[in-house]
């Protein structure tokens, strides 16, 4: 074997056990969930067990110039932790113990690694509620989510996980150990540093620690509301009407394509003939949760909904709520799916799904929409009937297409997965150069090498 002397100063930095060189077995860190990119091979892999182990390993890649890659679970839906060629990977995902929870300041202090559902059952077992809910929340790391802003299904109510950090320890991209935020519930103490962090996809260091801020636990869920609406601009016209009167705990859209997926794998009896479906749940404490399911029922009756169905039974809610979180793995049953994630207001949300099923329609590709309709969050998931190039470029206009809509609507070309590998020829539509300019100064700035996560968000030191 050719000695590397990079790997072998690495040995000595953070112990041989936790350095993996076997292209076997480095080759489960190529690659997240998104199935349009596939990672590079990279030069080395570690699996560190401590904030000392990752510092020591990061001044080494700044000394050797090796470009370095932060992973947590691999959950990911944009290609942001799939490596580049050459690259040392750093995967957090042994860091998993929860350190501690403090319930009079209501922060919990976690490792990267910890899974969200993790964190959510311990906190709950305090009485506490973590809040943050991604459809991936049994799967995927605290490290991850804080590193994409990740959002979910209760973030209609309680925000997205941005709303729930509080300090963070980080790994620089230099090599130093640095403690950004603050554990006080206010501070207006100069630049929002631990803020800057989050969503930045591992280009601004490797996240070591994060204390998050908990809430006490809502009311239960007091029950489940599904509206179908046989065209889409009247669940739109509900979906308006439910964000400017209420504050539902959920509310999710699914469209016919993806209703009709999840029937055929899990036989849920939705209505299929709709055009559209929302998912309404209310955990207002005292009784007033089934007032305001009440509320959101006449709405979506006087918006023009044929059939509305409510629930009290929980375990018919969790086998709603699961179905919809696997809609995506429901759809990609149908065929080879791409996923899109665009954000656009809410007021506009019943136009940007009529505006993707034209966009559909013009490019003669199936499209199952779904997403967080309380908060504008769509998915639109491309079913290609194969892998054939042509085909492939005709997914790729459809995309870019429902993109561009989104943005002319005021939105966003990420509401929540990050731009990663699949997103980064967007950021100027939406930014313009300026602000990508302020961008990549910062990222300059804090990663004078350029060599966190190099090829992603802000991935070119010379883009116009
Ligand atoms: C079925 C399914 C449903 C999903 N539903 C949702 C959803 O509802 N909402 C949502 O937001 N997402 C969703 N996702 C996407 C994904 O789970 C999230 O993006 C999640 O936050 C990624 O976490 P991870 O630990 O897997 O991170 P990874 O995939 O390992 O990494 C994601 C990004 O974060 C960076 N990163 C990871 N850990 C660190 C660290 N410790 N320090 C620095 N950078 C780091 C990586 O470099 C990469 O850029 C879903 C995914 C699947 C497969």
């Amino acid at each position: 074997m050719n000695s590397d002397i990079f790997v072998d100063r690495l040995r000595d930095a953070v112990g041989s056990e936790r350095v993996i060189v076997d292209p076997d077995i480095m080759n489960s860190y190529r690659a997240d969930r998104t199935t349009t990119v596939q990672g590079e091979m990279p030069r080395v892999v570690i699996t560190p067990s401590s904030t000392a182990q990752i510092a020591r390993a990061v001044k080494l890649a700044n000394e050797f110039e090796v470009p370095v890659i932060p992973q947590g679970a691999l959950s990911g839906l944009a290609g942001g932790a799939d490596p580049i060629s050459g690259s040392l990977v750093i995967n957090v995902a042994k860091m998993d113990r929860i350190l501690d929870i403090d319930p009079v300041n209501l922060l919990a202090t976690v490792e990267p690694g910890v899974i969200n559902k993790t964190l959510k059952d311990a906190v709950a077992k305090e009485g506490f509620f973590y809040p943050p809910d991604p459809g991936s929340y049994t799967f995927c790391s605290i490290g991850g989510n804080v590193s994409t802003n990740a959002g979910g299904l209760c973030c209609v109510k309680y925000g997205v996980t941005a709303d729930y950090v509080s300090e963070l320890e980080i790994v620089s991209p230099t090599g130093e150990i640095m403690t950004l935020g603050r554990r006080t519930k206010k501070s207006s103490a100069g630049y929002r540093l631990a803020q800057l962090f989050v969503g930045s996809e591992g280009t601004l260091g490797v996240l070591t620690k994060a204390t998050m801020r908990l809430r006490h636990a809502p009311a239960p869920v007091a029950g489940t509301v599904v509206a179908s609406f046989s065209i889409l601009e009247e669940m739109g016209d509900a979906l308006r009407e439910i964000a400017s009167k209420l504050s539902p705990s959920l509310l999710e859209v699914m469209d016919q394509e993806t209703v009709r997926a999840i029937n055929a794998w899990k036989n849920l009896g939705i209505d299929e003939e709709a055009e559209a479906v929302i998912v309404a749940q209310s955990d207002v404490k005292g009784g007033e949760g089934a007032e305001e399911l009440k509320l959101i029922e006449a709405i979506c009756a006087q918006s023009g909904s044929g059939e509305i169905y409510r629930t009290e039974d929980p375990d018919e809610a969790d086998a709603l709520l699961e179905a919809r979180r696997l809609a995506l793995t429901a759809l990609e049953r149908l065929g080879p799916a791409i996923l899109d994630d665009v954000g656009v207001p809410v007021s506009r949300i019943g136009e940007m799904i009529s505006e993707i099923a034209k966009i559909a329609k013009k490019w003669q590709i199936t499209v199952g929409t779904f997403g967080h309709g309380g908060d504008g969050n769509l998915h639109p998931t491309l079913v290609l009937p194969s892998r054939d190039q042509e085909v492939i470029e005709i997914a790729d206009r459809c995309f870019a297409d429902i993109v561009a809509a989104a943005l002319s609507m005021g939105g966003t070309i990420s509401g929540e997965h990050g731009i990663g590998l699949i997103k980064r020829d967007f950021m100027k539509d939406q930014y313009g150069t300026e602000e990508i300019e302020w961008m990549r100064r910062i990222k300059a700035a804090l990663d004078p090498k350029w060599l966190f996560n190099p090829n992603k968000v802000v991935f070119d030191r010379l883009m116009p």
